[in-house]
């Protein structure tokens, strides 16, 4: 097999069996976002997670946490791992903003990892997360899934992306970094891979030939392991011990089973709430300008990824359709303009795409909550698409979207 072939089969396979791969990290503008991964560095996402919504709420711009100190801003993030560093950098960070940067992201590598606390890594997420660039972030779990499948022969995570970024098509990038985390945190474990389970084995080298390469590490810690020193346990210790799992264990399936992925609160027949929001063009569009139209308002996770992708070209697709029945289509995400308009142009869509990046619409329709992906629970767009009748009541909501045909879906309900 070649390496162009196994490149190809890898990436077929991810963008068949997982159609939307986003970061976990839960954020809701670009500020946020360079926060939370400056904070992820050496800790899981989950963490991360539960320290945010309060720093966010205290210090939601660059400009509030310039004024602050990092004696203030650890008392937030104590729980998160080197949080006297991160400290310091967080507040560094946003002074720098500040004064280099009009309190503006930058969407270059070489600008970004000037600011205090931003490595390569974090600077890639950024300008892919944020500024949808091709470029690739190589985590611990984007190296050794890598390295592991054969993509990469690599032994550092700068000769990781290169690879990467050499073979991997330009407009899979991004999504591609999702796709190896995901994968690295699910099935293909640092410690005993689940190969059982995973559908990459046709592809990967390191199940064919059931050995390390010792040449290329799969971990990015170089540390020595520091195998740990076997406790005895007293009989009686051991049943309490057993005890205590089998209640985690119990706790644990009743949370599973428990889930249910957040919906809209919003029903049929209730009034649409208004909006008015820039579409790709920079034109301010609002529900009022099309009484006596029916509206389609779809939400969608993110622009560029394969399922948005297969939604907005499915409703490309039957415009034409939809325009006979009166439908006037509307797309909602949190994505900006420039995003928008990239993505519209390159798949030639005939429709609006509104940038609601401090999410007005999408809280209004109550579309924002808890959603479970490869047996993830995070929070994040639900996809869902409203039907308003020209009178601007909602006449169907549907949240089982099939984006292949989800033009198909609509024209069947009218
Ligand atoms: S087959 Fe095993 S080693 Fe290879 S990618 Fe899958 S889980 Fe990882």
């Amino acid at each position: 097999m070649t390496v162009a072939e196994k490149y190809e089969g890898v990436i077929n396979y991810f963008k068949i069996n997982v159609p939307i791969a986003e970061t976990e990290l839960q954020y809701s503008n670009p500020f946020e976002l360079l926060v939370a991964v400056i904070l992820s560095a050496q800790c899981t996402d989950k963490r991360i997670n539960q320290v945010t919504p309060k720093l966010f709420k205290d210090f939601p711009t660059a400009e509030v946490m310039a004024a602050s100190n990092s004696d203030t801003i650890f008392s937030y993030i104590r729980s998160v791992s080197y949080p006297n560093n991160k400290a310091k950098h967080l507040v560094n960070m946003a002074n720098m903003l500040m004064s280099d940067f009009n309190g503006i992201i930058p969407s270059e590598i070489n600008e970004l990892v000037k600011l205090p606390g931003v490595g390569r890594k974090t600077a890639n997420v950024v300008a892919s997360v944020i500024y949808n660039k091709p470029a690739m972030a190589v985590d611990t779990h984007v190296f050794r899934v890598s390295n592991r499948l054969g993509l990469t022969k690599a032994k550092t995570a700068l000769a990781s992306e290169m690879q990467l970024i050499k073979h991997i098509p330009k407009e899979n990038i991004a999504t591609a970094h999702h796709w190896l985390i995901l994968h690295g945190r699910y099935t293909c474990l640092a410690r005993s891979p689940k190969c059982d389970a995973c559908q990459l084995t046709e592809w990967c080298t390191f199940f064919k030939t059931k050995k390390i390469n010792k040449n290329f590490p799969h971990s990015l810690s170089h540390k020595t392991k520091v195998m740990p020193v076997k406790k005895t346990i007293k009989p009686t210790e051991q049943k309490k011990e057993t005890e205590k799992a089998t209640v985690k264990s119990k706790a644990k399936e009743e949370t599973k089973l428990k889930f249910i992925a957040h919906t809209t609160s919003l029903k049929v027949g209730d009034k649409a709430p208004e909006f008015k929001e820039k579409n790709q063009e920079g034109k301010l569009i609002s529900l009022a300008d099309y009484k006596g139209k029916n509206v389609i308002l779809y939400f969608y996770p993110k622009d560029s990824t394969p399922g948005c992708t297969m939604e907005a070209c499915s409703l490309r697709d039957d415009y034409s359709a939809l325009t006979k029945k009166n439908f006037i289509t509307l797309g909602v995400s949190a994505d900006d303009e420039k995003s928008h308009l990239k993505f519209a142009t390159k798949h030639e869509l005939p429709f609006s795409l509104l940038a609601d990046t401090d999410m007005k619409i999408i809280k209004a329709y109550d579309v924002w909550g808890t959603k479970q992906f490869m047996g993830k629970i995070y929070d994040g767009i639900i996809r869902t698409t409203f039907v308003i009748n020209d009178k601007g009541i909602i006449k169907h909501i549907i949240t089982d979207v099939k984006t292949k045909e989800h033009a198909n879906q609509i024209l069947a309900l009218s």
